[in-house]
Formats: structure tokens, C-alpha cells, sequence
């Protein structure tokens, strides 16, 4: 009986130290935030967008209680400067795959058969030709690699995405590829033998990035929760991943009293979508602090329900520390790769992923909404964990 009543008391308490943790977290002043952000424009590493969401954040930090640095770093990134593809007297508006070296190259067309996967490729001589075929499956960079082997000159990747979309090999291509959609493009696969004129025309340039790194002392943190700011060319980057950013801002004002934050850097990266630069270069320069990390955390897109629930990944021990059951969270496992804890993990952090997957509007200039109250959850069990990490 008497345990019983203890039980129930006990249960009142936690209630109520989840509606005062809920309470805590002001959606409005995040809805604030998300404006301030998307009101830059598209925030590319190295524009004068990227620079205001940079000097927004640290104001917002500063008047938080931290001290705020700078975390400034370099690195080379191509743009495309008119990839044009001709076939016959057409001309197809194509882009450039970044990855792709710039080159023009002339031949006829070759179609990939099925969905262009390895298989596919097994029977072809590509030999002298550009060749066409569906983007899926199997990365990019791996079609590209095949249709080298078989002596492919460039190649045209068909995407399901509308043409301007940006993609990447994530490396670097032998041969010159670009992307069409196949509304625009599909007819290619109709124009085998054609003789076809594919330009790939990029020029290199230096970027200047910069992380904002927010701390209450000098001491080497025990933990370090991330999100990048940086977006890329032609879309506001809302949800990928101003949402990230705000949530991780909110919670640094969360935690700015708790002298669990001592023990804490939030750092906000740049150049993320040009390859992790500002996480890498991180952990490349900070080899010491790296090694005594418990824990890097890190948000991206986290404001747009994909899913039905919210995805954490990575290292089972710290994923084992998330309470969603008390927040009343459905939450799932996120993939391994592809953001700001990847440099991290490599250093033998242990690491964890927060993602509510791809929404349609991603790398889009339709990624314009994200919902502060599925920000907030993230966060909060981000809080969560880091409590019963560092306590
Ligand atoms: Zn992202």
C-alpha cells in the first residue's frame, strides 16, 4: 500500500518535472528564430548569408550567458558555370554533378538498360560514347566508375528530382557527368546513337566557412551538441537545417544555468552540405579535446515529420540514455551517415544522429516550413541524455 502511494507520488513528481521541461522550451521564440534565419536568404558557406546567420546565432548565444568563438576555416568548392548538354539542335538544361571534372566531350548517345545497376552495365561497350541512365539504386559515383571502365566519355544521370536540382558524387568522377530530369530528358532514352555535345563547365573557389562555437569556460567539454547552419544554393534550407540550428540554440538557452553546461560546447558548422568541412576540419584540429569526448550530438532536419517518428542513431549506449517514452515520443533509428557526427565518430566518438528523415522539400526552394514543436522534442531529448551522461 504504502509503496503504492510512494509509486503514485512519485509519478506526480515526474509529471510534473515533464510539463515544467516542456514549458521550458518556448516554441515562439523558436518560431523567432527560424524567421530570423530563412530571412537571410539561402545561407551558403561563404555568403553574406551564411555570415548574418552566423553573427545572429552568436548574439543569441552571448545574450544567453556564453562566450562565443569563431571557428574559421577554408576550403575549395566548384560551381557550376553554364553545363550545357546538345543533342542533334537541342539543348537540355542540364547541371553539373559536383564531384564532375569540367570537360567537354562528344559522341554518341548510349541508354543504360532496367534501373542502370551494376548488373546493367555488364554487357555494354561504352567505348567513345556519353552515356544515359537512371539515377537510383546504386550511387552516382559507382555509375559513373562503371561507365568509365566500359569506356563511357561523360555521363547523364535521369533524375526523379525537376532539372536545377543539385546533386553530388559525394568524390570525385573520371568522367563529366550531369543530371536532367526525366520529365525534361526522358526522351533520351529513346535517342540512342544520337550524337550528342556534353559541357561540363565549373570553376573552383575558395570558400571562407565558419562554426560558431558557444561555451561557459575554457575547460575541454565533455560533450558537444551540433547542427549546421549552412544551407545550400537556391533554398531557404528550413527544415534542412535552420531546424536543426534553432533547436540546438534553444536548448544551449535551456541549459545556460545548469552547471551541466560547463561541461558542454554547442557548436552550429558551416560548409556541411560542401562535405563536413566545418566538422572536419574540427576534429582534425582539435585532436586532444576530440579524445576526451563522451558524447557529440548532433540535429539535422528535425522539423518535418517524415516518418511518424523521430529517428536517433549511432552509438547504443548513448542511444540507450533516451527517454522517449517519458515525452511521450514515437522514436526510431536514423541511417549512419551523412552529417556532422560522421568526422566525429571516425575520431572514436560516440555519437548520435538525430533525423526525422528526407521530407520532399529537401534541397529545395520549397524547404521553406519546420515545426517548432517537433524541434522542440528533439532537443529535449538531447537534454535528456546529456542529464544522465554528465550528472
Ligand atoms: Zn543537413
Amino acid at each position: 500500500m504504502q509503496r503504492d502511494l510512494f509509486s503514485r507520488a512519485l509519478l506526480g513528481l515526474v509529471v510534473l518535472g515533464l510539463l515544467a521541461l516542456a514549458q521550458a522550451f518556448s516554441t515562439e521564440r523558436m518560431q523567432a528564430d527560424l524567421q530570423a534565419l530563412l530571412a537571410q536568404g539561402p545561407r551558403v558557406a561563404g555568403t553574406p548569408a551564411a555570415q548574418a546567420a552566423a553573427e545572429y546565432l552568436a548574439a543569441e548565444l552571448r545574450k544567453a550567458g556564453y562566450t562565443v568563438e569563431f571557428f574559421p576555416f577554408t576550403y575549395s568548392r566548384t560551381r557550376d558555370q553554364g553545363t550545357s548538354l546538345q543533342v542533334g539542335s537541342r539543348v537540355f538544361p542540364v547541371q553539373s554533378v559536383a564531384g564532375s571534372p569540367g570537360r567537354r566531350v562528344e559522341g554518341p548517345l548510349a541508354v543504360v538498360p532496367g534501373a542502370g545497376l551494376a548488373a546493367d552495365f555488364a554487357s555494354l561497350n561504352l567505348e567513345g560514347h556519353i552515356a544515359v541512365v537512371r539515377r537510383g539504386g546504386i550511387p552516382g559515383l559507382e555509375k559513373a566508375r562503371l561507365a568509365a571502365e566500359r569506356g563511357a566519355l561523360g555521363i547523364i544521370l535521369l533524375t526523379e528530382e525537376p532539372s536545377g536540382t543539385r546533386f553530388t558524387f559525394g568524390g570525385d568522377s573520371p568522367i563529366p557527368g550531369a543530371t536532367l530530369s526525366l520529365s525534361d530528358g526522358g526522351g533520351l532514352l529513346n535517342q540512342a546513337s544520337e550524337r550528342a555535345v556534353l559541357d561540363v563547365r565549373i570553376v573552383t573557389e575558395e570558400v571562407q566557412g565558419r562554426n560558431v562555437i558557444a561555451k561557459r569556460n575554457s575547460a575541454n567539454p565533455l560533450a558537444i551538441v551540433g547542427a549546421h547552419y549552412d544551407s545550400v544554393p537556391g533554398s531557404p534550407g528550413a527544415n534542412d537545417n535552420a531546424s536543426g540550428t534553432v533547436a540546438v540554440l534553444e536548448l544551449a538557452r535551456q541549459m545556460a544555468n545548469s552547471p551541466l553546461s560547463e561541461h558542454i560546447w554547442f557548436i552550429f558548422f558551416d560548409g556541411e552540405e560542401d562535405g563536413l568541412w566545418g566538422s572536419r576540419r574540427f576534429v582534425e584540429q582539435n585532436p586532444e579535446l576530440v579524445r576526451g569526448l563522451r558524447a557529440m550530438l548532433n540535429l539535422d532536419m528535425v522539423g518535418v515529420d517524415v516518418n511518424g517518428t523521430l529517428g536517433i542513431g549511432g552509438s547504443p549506449a548513448l542511444r540507450a540514455l533516451a527517454d522517449c517514452n517519458a515525452l511521450r515520443l514515437a522514436c526510431g533509428s536514423a541511417p549512419g551517415g551523412g552529417s556532422d557526427h560522421v568526422p566525429f565518430a571516425q575520431a572514436g566518438v560516440p555519437v548520435l544522429f538525430f533525423f526525422r528523415g528526407l521530407d520532399p522539400n529537401y534541397h529545395r526552394p520549397t524547404d521553406t516550413f519546420a515545426d517548432p514543436v517537433l524541434m522542440a522534442q528533439a532537443a529535449q531529448v538531447a537534454q535528456g541524455i546529456l542529464e544522465r551522461l554528465l550528472r
